[in-house]
């Protein structure tokens, strides 16, 4: 689960509701067959939108891929109902100027996935970094098994190979030998 962005939640949330309110309006403006069709469309695009906005909350791509999906729905069934009928006024225009920049607010906030993936992986990096500077003590660059007989430096596989909780570090070759270690072919 990301951040919430409460912000571009309630904007969409308002965005939403005009642009539904001023979709009523138009649909109303139809007859027969024709009107229970786009109310059964309205009510489809209600179900695609409820889900989209939960998902929105939590700044989830999907929930903004879904919001965008349903904008531009509703602007080519606009753009259908003009071509059928062509005699739409203030209300008709204003919808749609409405449900285009609906579609142009969620386009906006469709992270491209690339630099999704990016933010992830960078902060996998940092957090691997900060384990491993807790592991080595700064300015180390000797480590040895404790009571083990050689030492080793910090980038030999062996080193690598020790448990932490069993790792012994020196700052110098000469403290390793002091502590009774001989260096390991790595060192040389
Ligand atoms: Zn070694």
């Amino acid at each position: 689960m990301e951040e919430k962005n409460i912000g571009q939640f309630l904007t969409e949330i308002i965005l939403m509701a005009a642009i539904f309110i001023g979709f009523i309006f138009v649909i109303f403006d139809l007859r027969g067959k024709f009107l229970i069709a786009q109310l059964l469309f309205f009510f489809l695009l209600i179900v695609l939108a409820c889900p989209s906005l939960v998902g929105i909350y939590y700044n989830f791509r999907w929930g903004w891929l879904l919001i965008t999906l349903v904008s531009a729905l509703i602007i080519l069934d606009e753009i259908f109902i003009y071509i059928l009928h062509k005699s739409f006024g203030v209300v008709y225009l204003v919808s749609f100027a409405v449900a285009l920049m609906g579609l142009i607010f969620s386009l906006v906030n469709v992270k491209p996935r690339k630099v999704h993936v990016m933010k992830v992986a960078e902060e996998r990096i940092e957090s691997l970094e900060k384990v491993e500077k807790a592991e080595t003590p700064s300015k180390k660059r000797y480590v040895a098994k404790k009571s083990g007989k050689f030492y080793h430096k910090a980038d030999c596989f062996m080193a690598k190979r020790l448990r932490s909780e069993n790792q012994e570090w020196f700052g110098s070759m000469e403290e390793a030998a002091s502590q009774g270690h001989k260096a390991h072919r790595c060192v040389k």
